[in-house]
């Protein structure tokens, strides 16, 4: 795990990097997005995942400077792909970025300066986040919604949200957790949450993502279950930009 002091050193020499994931569309059979997943790539070429920064940035108010740093990277990407044509992007927040609204604000004015569409933005937060959350951040939240860009809750299962915590909180799209879909061959209960989530997500009109999808069983299962957006390594892993971009 990496201290404060390595995560600001790592800001203040800009050694974030965002790797991209694609999501695939089962209707189309084509890529409809990515989602942005944060990396540190040490000047010896050497990448430290998230989980070994993220935990620690999360307790403090240094996860919001992340988040700043890695929305301007992140359309600083947008630009450049938008040469290969319009695709959305996810990109992964904590319930801290909206404690107050200079996330949001920074983002509404980035967008009305580079003219990027906001429906091309999705912004993800954690089921169990969402749950402790309060009115605030729901009203920054809005801010957000209420300009076109689109909510995901992440890491659906985990939680244990009921039909209606989804209907009070503005996402249009839940990503079911990786955790359910590993064990969806193993647990009868697992795949029961799998199958009624995506029912339940349907009857409300909330697109579902199904991820950690690595097998082709998974795949066809998810598929006849009526779940149409899947994201895994049976797909692509993330890849840096200039990868994910040839
Ligand atoms: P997450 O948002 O649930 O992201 C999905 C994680 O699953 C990613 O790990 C991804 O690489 C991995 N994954 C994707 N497909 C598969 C698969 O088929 N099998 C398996 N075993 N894993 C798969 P990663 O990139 O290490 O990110 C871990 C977590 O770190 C993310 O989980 C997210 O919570 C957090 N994170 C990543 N980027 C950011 C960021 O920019 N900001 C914040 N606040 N958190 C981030
Ligand atoms: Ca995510
Ligand atoms: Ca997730």
């Amino acid at each position: 795990m990496l201290t404060s002091n390595e995560i600001v050193s790592a800001l203040e020499n800009d050694q974030f990097e965002f790797y991209y994931q694609p999501k695939v569309s089962l209707v189309t059979g084509k890529v409809y997005g990515a989602e942005a997943l944060i990396r540190l790539v040490a000047p010896d070429g050497t990448v430290i995942m998230p989980d070994q920064f993220i935990p620690v940035a999360e307790q403090s108010s240094l996860i919001k400077s992340i988040t700043r740093h890695m929305f301007l990277k992140l359309v600083r990407d947008m630009l450049a792909l938008k040469k290969i044509g319009p695709l959305t992007v996810s990109f992964n927040v904590s319930v801290r970025d909206f404690e107050d609204d200079t996330l949001a604000k920074l983002i509404l004015e980035t967008l009305d300066a580079t003219k990027l569409p906001s429906e091309l933005f999705q912004l993800e937060l954690t089921e169990t986040a969402t749950l402790e959350a309060g009115d605030v951040v729901k009203e920054n939240m809005m801010l957000l919604v209420d300009a076109g860009l689109n909510m995901a809750m992440d890491d659906f299962g985990m939680g244990y949200s009921s039909l209606d915590t989804l209907s009070k909180w503005p996402f249009s799209t839940i990503k079911l957790d990786q955790g359910l879909i590993s064990r969806m061959f193993h647990s009868e209960k697992s795949l029961t949450i799998v199958e009624t989530s995506i029912r339940m997500a349907h009857e409300l009109g909330v697109y579902v993502v199904a991820e950690g999808v690595e097998t082709q069983a998974q795949y066809q299962r998810l598929l006849e279950t009526g779940c149409t957006r899947i994201q895994g390594y049976w797909i692509s892993r993330p890849v840096p930009l200039p990868q994910y971009t040839s």
